[in-house]
Formats: C-alpha cells, sequence, structure tokens
C-alpha cells in the first residue's frame, strides 16, 4: 500500500510552494506588489523547507536548527545594514551562496551514495545517467556561480580594482578552460570507476570550475558587474535546477527554472536597455570605473548659483525630477523629495522621470525614491514622459549623465548609440546638478550640457538640492 503522506500530501505541498513561487516572482514585477510578492516567495520557501524536512522524515534538527539561527541571523543583520548603493553586492553574495550550496549538495549526494559506502562502477551505473549528468553539471555551474559571483562582490565592493583584467589570449585560456571542466565532468560521470579516482576528478572538477568563474568574471568592468551579477543569479538557478534532479526533488526542479530564466531575462533587459549585447559586456572589457573614452572638451557651458536655479522653479508650472547614479551616491533621495513636495505646494505639477538602467542596478531610482516615500504615482517611465518633455518648464537633472545624452541618438558612433534616452533637451529649461563636468559610466562628453537652455550647476547633489530647498522656502515665505 502506498503511503499518502508521500504520494499525495508532499506532492500538493510542493505544488503549493511552487505556485507561491510563481505568484511571488509575478508580484515582484511591480513596485507597488514587490512587498507582498517578496512575502509570498519567502512564504514559499518556507513551506518547501518543511515539506522537505517531512518528506525526508528528518527528526534529527539540531544541525538544521544551528543552520537556521546563524544563516537567519547573519542573513538578517547583513539586509537591515546594507546600503540602498551597496544592494548589488549583496545580491552578488546571496547568488555565490546559492551556487556554492547546490555544488555541495551533489558533491555530497557523490560522497554519501557511492564514496562513503565504498560502491564500485561508474557514477552513471551506480546514480543512473541522468543524476551522474547532472550531478556533475551541478557541481560546474554551481562552483563557477560561487567563484563568479565573489569576484563581483569584491569588484563592486571596492576591494579589488574595478577595472577589467585582460589577459593576454583570455578567450583562448577561458575556452579551454570551459572545455576542461566539461571533459573532467564526462569522466566523472561515465568513466571514473567509484573509488579514490571517483573522489579526485570531483575534486579536480570543482577547483577548475571555481577557477573558470574567476577567468570569467576578472574581465568585466566593475560597472558592468549588475549586468554579470543578474546572469550568475541565472546560472544559479539553474544549478538548483540540476541539483533538483540529482535528489529527484520537483519543488527544486521547477524553482530553480524560475530563477534562472527570471535571472535571464532581467540580463537581457538591462543589455537591451543600455544597447549591448551580452556578448559585448562578457567580452569586450568595457565598463571599467574610469573608461573615459572620449570625455571631450567642453565649450559654451554656463554655470549657476542655486539661488538662480531656485528663480527658474519658482515660476515653473511643470518640473520633472530625472535621478541617476550620482543621487544614490549623494543619497540625495530624501532631500530631492522635500524639494519636489515644496514645489507642488507652490502649485507646480512634479514628476520623477525613470530611465530603466539609471544608476547601477535594475529599478534602483524606484528603490531609492520609495525609500524616500515618493508616492509611486509621480514615477514615469521613460516612454510615457519622452513626449511630455516639450510641454515641461524645467528639468532637474540630478546625478544623471548617460541616461539623459543625446549622443545616443544623434552620434551613430558614440559607445551608447541607439540606447533610449530621457529627452529632456525637449524642455524650455534643463537644470543639471552635477560636482563637475566628468562623464558617466560610459565616459563620454554629454552635448546637453552645451545647450542654449541648460543651467549647469556645480556640486554634490544632496548639498545642492538642501541650498535650492533653502531658497525655495525663502522665496515663499517672503512672498
Ligand atoms: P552616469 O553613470 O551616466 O552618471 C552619473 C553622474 O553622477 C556622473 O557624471 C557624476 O558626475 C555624477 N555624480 C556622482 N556623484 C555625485 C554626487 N555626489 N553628486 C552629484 N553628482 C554626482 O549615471 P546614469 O544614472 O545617468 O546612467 C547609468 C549608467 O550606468 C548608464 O550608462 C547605464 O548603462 C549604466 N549601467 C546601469 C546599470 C543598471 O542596471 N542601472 C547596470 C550597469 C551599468 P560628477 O563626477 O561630475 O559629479
Amino acid at each position: 500500500m502506498t503511503d499518502p503522506l508521500h504520494s499525495v500530501v508532499v506532492p500538493l505541498l510542493y505544488l503549493l510552494s511552487a505556485v507561491l513561487f510563481i505568484f511571488g516572482l509575478k508580484g515582484l514585477t511591480g513596485v507597488r506588489t514587490a512587498q507582498r510578492g517578496n512575502l509570498l516567495a519567502a512564504l514559499a520557501m518556507l513551506l518547501a523547507v518543511v515539506t522537505t524536512l517531512i518528506d525526508l522524515g528528518i527528526v534529527d534538527y539540531r544541525w538544521i536548527a544551528g543552520g537556521l539561527i546563524v544563516g537567519g541571523a547573519v542573513g538578517a543583520i547583513a539586509a537591515l545594514k546594507v546600503e540602498m548603493t551597496a544592494m548589488p553586492q549583496m545580491v552578488a553574495l546571496f547568488n555565490g551562496f546559492g551556487g556554492g550550496a547546490s555544488a555541495l549538495v551533489a558533491g555530497s549526494i557523490l560522497w554519501g551514495q557511492i564514496l562513503e559506502p565504498g560502491q564500485t562502477g561508474t557514477a552513471a551505473a551506480l546514480l543512473g545517467a541522468d543524476s551522474a549528468l547532472t550531478a556533475f553539471l551541478s557541481i560546474l555551474i554551481g562552483a563557477v556561480t560561487l567563484s563568479g559571483s565573489l569576484i563581483a562582490f569584491l569588484k563592486l565592493q571596492g576591494t579589488i580594482s574595478g577595472q577589467p583584467v585582460l589577459l593576454p589570449a583570455r578567450h583562448v585560456i577561458n575556452s579551454l578552460f570551459a572545455l576542461g571542466c566539461l571533459a573532467a565532468g564526462v569522466y566523472l560521470a561515465f568513466f571514473a570507476t567509484a573509488t579514490g579516482e571517483l573522489a579526485l576528478v570531483a575534486i579536480v572538477l570543482g577547483v577548475a570550475s571555481l577557477l573558470l568563474g574567476i577567468l570569467f568574471v576578472i574581465p568585466v568592468g566593475g560597472a558592468d558587474m549588475p549586468v554579470i551579477i543578474s546572469f550568475l543569479n541565472s546560472l544559479s538557478g539553474v544549478a538548483a535546477s540540476m541539483t533538483g534532479f540529482v535528489l529527484g526533488n520537483n519543488l527544486l526542479i521547477i524553482s530553480g527554472a524560475l530563477v534562472g530564466a527570471s535571472g535571464l531575462i532581467l540580463t537581457q533587459i538591462m543589455c537591451v536597455a543600455m544597447n549591448r549585447s551580452l556578448a559585448n559586456v562578457f567580452f569586450s572589457g568595457f565598463g571599467g570605473e574610469t573608461a573615459a573614452a572620449d570625455s571631450g572638451e567642453y565649450t559654451n557651458v554656463r554655470s549657476y548659483s542655486p539661488e538662480e536655479a531656485a528663480m527658474v522653479l519658482e515660476t515653473a508650472e511643470s518640473v520633472v525630477m530625472v535621478p541617476g547614479y550620482g543621487l544614490a551616491v549623494a543619497q540625495a533621495q530624501h532631500i530631492a523629495r522635500e524639494l519636489g513636495d515644496l514645489l507642488e505646494k507652490r502649485g507646480a505639477k512634479v514628476t520623477y522621470a525613470i530611465h530603466p538602467v539609471a544608476g547601477r542596478m535594475p529599478g534602483h531610482m524606484n528603490v531609492l525614491l520609495a525609500e524616500a516615500d515618493v508616492d509611486y504615482e509621480k514615477l514615469v517611465e521613460m516612454d510615457a514622459i519622452n513626449p511630455e518633455f516639450r510641454t515641461t518648464d524645467a528639468v532637474l537633472v540630478v546625478g544623471a549623465n548617460d541616461v539623459v545624452n543625446p549622443a545616443a541618438e544623434n552620434e551613430p558612433g558614440s559607445p551608447i548609440a541607439g540606447m533610449p534616452v530621457l529627452q529632456v533637451y525637449n524642455a524650455r529649461t534643463v537644470m543639471v546638478i552635477k560636482r563637475s563636468l566628468s562623464p558617466g559610466f560610459a565616459g563620454i562628453k554629454n552635448s546637453l550640457f552645451e545647450n542654449d537652455n541648460t543651467m549647469m550647476v556645480f556640486g554634490d547633489a544632496k548639498k545642492i538640492l538642501q541650498e535650492l530647498v533653502n531658497e525655495v522656502k525663502s522665496i515663499t515665505a517672503a512672498a
């Protein structure tokens, strides 16, 4: 007689968990529903863990409880302490640990089912060809994800240089390493007999895969890391899915596939928004912090004081704020909202234009403005705001550069040619707050700064916005 717990209840609970994961992911696609999506996904994870414990009949919870307490505490403290600008490296660490966990589980299956009992025969003969193959893929992809993510973390954290490290003949070296890993994996699954040989090949595969992950990420510039992190996130899902096959666990297969697919879609969205191909991100060595390809000479730049800028804002009936990476660096989101609120109180219509790749991670500006409690209704996506600029009195560009650079539209040879940009130049007056004429991420000149309707207000975003707030307040008080 079949046991209803394992044949009915466990699969149903896994199904429920998978459905919750899907709804959680759906929730994460919108700012308004993201928090609920996160909670649903966390609930799905809890259900998955509990169901697995029931399914495997695990009664000694001491190690599990220890792991939960230590891991949960580290995760909670890290999540509470992390700055918004450090979110990409935090995600990198999580991806890396996910990949590492998958590789370790696959390794433990090889150990527990073949090596420790001292069985003889190939992994394919003892575990089945599908399990042996997916165990090797899990070790390979998981280890690449772990070491690649750690390098991404160190680059973004500034612990190691964000510059691309371009080894001579790196494409040949990387290809040889990848082929070597594949060969070791096939040997591990189908040829090594279950003795010390199998253990040795598994260790060689693990170490070579870790090196491959490092070689794969070091040529990528620090500023391109978010794209790589999104790709590694996808790989961590694929590794988990492979481990699901090894364990015969449907939920792990499904949730890993969800992470794999969504990470890949996100990578694609980021590449399209930057008008770059994934191959270009991986292999071009672009995106170093000082990519200054052609920062150019400027003529006809007009610099204004915050007082003069405030006088323009005073009469503006419509104001669009354009936040960029510099706003995040300066942590100026709260003061930006305060200025927006003040102008609204004076009767102006204030909105915030969101470019999909403004900042350094997807949704960066949405997150920052949400942190400052800016109403979602006031955030307008690029395609919706672009036609509005023609009738806008004043645009306030705060620490943004590439996402408002007209070169994307009118200079076919530019590194950002073809990237959709915010057409702020169409507004009556454009005020640009930044510290200098330094280029942004793409390292190129921005002719917007030379336009007749552009006012440059030089200084740290937080400081200048504070001065604007003070000026607008004193104008209002004097009225
Ligand atoms: P940019 O990197 O183009 O420009 C940011 C500007 O902020 C700089 O020119 C800098 O000028 C200024 N800045 C820096 N610190 C401050 C400060 N404290 N106060 C005021 N200004 C400051 O940013 P954008 O947001 O316009 O564009 C994002 C770029 O990043 C795009 O090229 C995009 O492709 C790329 N990217 C985006 C990713 C994403 O997922 N969002 C991922 C990877 C890359 P100055 O030094 O003179 O102050």
